[in-house]
């Protein structure tokens, strides 16, 4: 509930200048979770004043990933760019209470007055000049030089600012365009906003928020909690650069959306008892705003694919069938569609399900059986084969069993156990040069299954080929 005893009100209000970043998921998620579960209402504002760096397909990326992972809105999108009217009606009414001033400076003209001056930023030059606004002149608020404003902070709890700390900031650039400050206070008064959840970078321009709210008169303010910021192993902040941040990227590699949302949500926030694995309801059920921890959050992409190992294997078969469906086309796969089949594929699915850590794993693991050409990995097969000279004699011993061997796995595992007995060598070391002359490669799906899958004819052919090739590089 709020102060005003209404359900919350609350908006993720993403910039669309780049790919939609984890620690934006997160925001959006934390969000969305205080809305249903309080019954309140989730509000999508994409704040692209800066029209230089928005750009539409940075729009649809953000309300494509929060679909994807099940993050719905009850308002909007909104956008910045098309409410341009109430942010200079804003403006004309804080100039006409003698709260804006006119400001000509120059961004150089500042720094060289400010040389010597142990406090940055504005130093109030124009304040009492009784400029006009016009082309060129930015609008300034007129900060008060006495008092201290409060941010209630949720996470943080109550942090000060004096005022004599914060400078006389720009609402209305030179250009004419509306500060993004100016647009997030306009917009929350005008949506009703009762709580601004958003990440822990926006909290120095949050006293002046609280200023202009004031003068805007803008009624209860809202509720502030600032985010704890996401680190990278080394305890950096994320960077575009160095870390995966993209959502999309994790789309595309094959996470679960409900896997992705279950680790955001632990990105700064745990139930008390400790549980780790929770599903959208016992998210939405417990999750508390006033729980958010305020030290940055190790986005740990280790775990994250563990969590995902998990939701993959707690799906049913079939349900991991269809969910793979769209990481067996390409990119993902070496085959064309003519070679695929799903028969084999659904046969050998239960198995691959167990072995993978995203989706984007399963067409690597069954290309053997699609895959024409064959996909041999070099290195597999000259450990295995080439520079095994005990591999030769399994590969035929192999060659004539399987011509009559009844063909299924169990059959066939105990076919090469009697061969290993008679080479003198253990189970693995005699199916590793069969494994790698019938899959391509010295990892993977249990063998016997796979040659069950592969068939006879093929798995003998393969075996042949490798032969041919070992005894043309032994030649
Ligand atoms: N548009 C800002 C951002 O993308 C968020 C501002 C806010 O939530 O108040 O970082």
């Amino acid at each position: 509930m709020t102060a005003a005893g209404g359900p919350p009100r609350v908006r993720f209000a993403p910039s669309p200048t780049g790919y939609f970043h984890v620690g934006g998921a997160r925001t959006a998620l934390y969000n969305w979770l205080v809305a249903r579960r309080l019954g309140g209402a989730f509000v999508l504002r994409i704040e692209d004043t800066d029209r230089e760096r928005s750009d539409e397909s940075w729009t649809e990326g953000i309300l494509s990933a929060l679909s994807w992972l099940g993050i719905d809105w009850d308002e909007g999108p909104y956008r910045q760019s098309e409410r341009r009217d109430l942010y200079d009606e804003a403006a004309r009414r804080l100039y006409a209470a003698r709260l804006l001033y006119a400001c000509d400076c120059q961004r150089a003209d500042v720094e060289a007055r400010n040389k010597d001056n142990p406090t940055p930023g504005y130093d109030g030059f124009c304040r009492d000049r009784g400029l006009e606004p016009g082309p060129g002149r930015a609008l300034r608020f007129r900060v008060p030089d006495e008092g201290v404003t409060v941010v209630h902070d949720v996470v943080r709890g109550d942090v000060e600012f004096a005022n004599s700390t914060i400078e006389d900031f720009v609402v209305i650039k030179s250009s004419g365009d509306p500060l993004f400050v100016l647009a997030v206070v306009v917009d929350d008064i005008a949506m009703g906003i009762t709580h601004v959840i958003r990440a822990e970078e926006h909290l120095p321009t949050t006293p002046k928020a609280v200023l202009l709210w004031e003068a805007l008169e803008g009624g209860a303010l809202p509720v502030y909690a600032h985010l704890p910021v996401l680190v990278n192993e080394k305890r950096q902040k994320l960077s575009k650069r160095r870390d995966r941040v993209a959502v999309e990227d994790y789309r595309m590699l094959g996470y679960l959306p409900e896997a992705m949302r279950n680790y955001l949500a632990l990105l700064g926030w745990a139930p008390a008892d400790g549980r780790e694995v929770l599903s959208l309801a016992e998210l939405v059920d417990e999750f508390r705003l006033e729980d958010v921890n305020v030290s940055p959050a190790f986005f740990d992409e280790k775990r994250l694919l563990h969590f995902n190992g998990l939701y993959i294997r707690a799906l049913d078969d079939a349900e991991f069938i269809d969910r793979s469906q769209p990481f067996l086309v390409a990119p993902y796969a070496t085959w064309t569609d003519e070679t695929f089949d799903p028969v084999p594929f659904e046969r050998l699915a239960p198995l691959v399900k167990e072995r993978v850590g995203t989706l984007g794993e399963v067409a690597p693991m069954v290309a053997f059986l699609f895959a024409e050409p064959f996909v041999m990995d070099e290195a597999a097969f000259a450990k295995a084969i080439a520079n095994d000279p005990g591999a030769r004699p399994i590969l035929e011993a192999a060659y004539d069993v399987f011509s009559a061997s009844p063909w299924d796995a169990e059959s066939l595992k105990a076919e090469l156990i009697a061969i290993a007995e008679s080479a003198g060598r253990k189970l693995a070391k005699a199916q590793a040069p069969i494994r790698v002359a019938t899959m391509g490669s010295a990892v993977g799906l249990p063998l016997f299954e796979s040659l069950q899958v592969l068939g006879r004819e093929r798995a003998r052919a393969r075996i042949a080929a490798a032969l041919e090739h070992v005894g043309a590089e032994q030649d």
